[in-house]
């Protein structure tokens, strides 16, 4: 994802207008079985486990870098489907073909989840699961074609939300929550805002299931990061402000306060943002520090495993397990 300067808020603000929903669907759903793979509980006493959520990142890292038409690409999407299918009551995989800002055509694939599809009252969890081609913000110029591992954009959000479902499953909730992972998020090009997020897009104009209109969404995007800071996002603030007051409230009363700063920053063009167009209210949660931006680590190859920090996992997990139960 990238930022966008505050002198342009207003304009894109006033682009944030409703576009019709259309519906079209892609089904091959079914139930799940269970696998004790990294499914052990901690300990602890909150129902999601920081370890495992770790334990689910460092599984998409292994893979390589997630980067669409490669190998370590395909093989994550079947592990993805294969977890969801564990914890969740629906799976539905939807294959897309978009072409990127660089006339490369992608072998794409959102995955969408249900837990108690039969719930009318729903909040949509995302993250993106795809990495960046290329660490072209990196320090040293000869880097900068090299595939990011994505550890902390991309794995992170992936891996909070896996854990979510694993906990909620293990936990008897009964409330209705939907999981996507959206693919092609990071093949964008920063003089372009719509070269950002295909995934989402396709999801926003393509939803797999019709007349699908969740109460709100959350979005989890660079969420394990050593010295991470969360503010409210612009976007985020506009689209769903009672959603973010819960969730900063909810972080403060939980010992999260130095961690969710709350305040109102920068814009960020992400995949929440095709949502919000189609009327989905929706949030950010990313990583965004005040009077510096995002982690360091953002679009170079230091973006790995060694600079993920298991608290960050656990502030964001137990924040959002709270959001949802209580
Ligand atoms: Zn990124």
């Amino acid at each position: 994802m990238i930022y966008i300067r505050r002198i342009i808020l207003p304009i894109l603000a006033a682009l944030l207008t409703l576009l019709p929903a259309a519906c079209t669907a892609n089904s091959n759903a079914s139930s799940g079985t269970s696998d004790p793979e990294e499914s052990q509980e901690s300990g602890n006493a909150s129902p999601f486990s920081a370890d495992s959520a770790f334990a689910f990142l460092k599984r998409q890292v292994d893979f390589g870098p997630r980067v669409p038409n490669t190998a370590a690409h395909r093989a994550t999407a079947e592990w993805l489907e294969h977890k969801l299918r564990q914890y969740c009551d629906t799976v539905i995989v939807t294959r897309f073909s978009p072409l990127t800002f660089d006339n490369v055509r992608l072998d794409a694939r959102n995955i969408f989840a249900q837990i108690n599809p039969e719930a009318s009252d729903r909040t949509l969890l995302l993250a993106h699961w795809d990495t960046r081609p290329w660490a072209d913000h990196d320090d040293d110029p000869a880097l900068r074609r090299t595939p990011v591992e994505g550890a902390n954009d991309g794995a992170s959000g992936v891996a909070v939300i896996l854990e979510l479902a694993r906990a909620l499953h293990a936990s008897g909730f009964k409330g209705g929550v939907d999981i996507l992972f959206v693919d092609a998020e990071d093949w964008g090009d920063e003089g372009d805002d719509s070269s950002w997020a295909l995934g989402a897009q396709h999801f926003a104009q393509h939803p797999p299931l019709t007349a699908y209109a969740p109460k709100e969404a959350i979005l989890l995007d660079m969420v394990g990061g050593k010295g991470a800071t969360f503010t409210r996002e612009y976007f985020s603030q506009q689209s769903n402000p009672a959603l973010n007051q819960r969730i900063w409230q909810t972080a403060a009363q939980s010992g999260y306060g130095d961690i969710f700063t709350d305040r109102v920053e920068t814009a960020v063009t992400d995949d929440h943002v095709p949502l919000i167009q189609a009327g989905i209210p929706a949030v950010d949660i990313i990583d965004y520090r005040a009077g510096e931006g995002f982690a360091p680590t953002w679009h170079t190859t230091q973006d790995n495993i060694d600079n993920i920090d298991i608290r960050t996992l656990e502030a964001v997990g137990n924040v959002v397990f709270k959001v949802l139960t209580q």
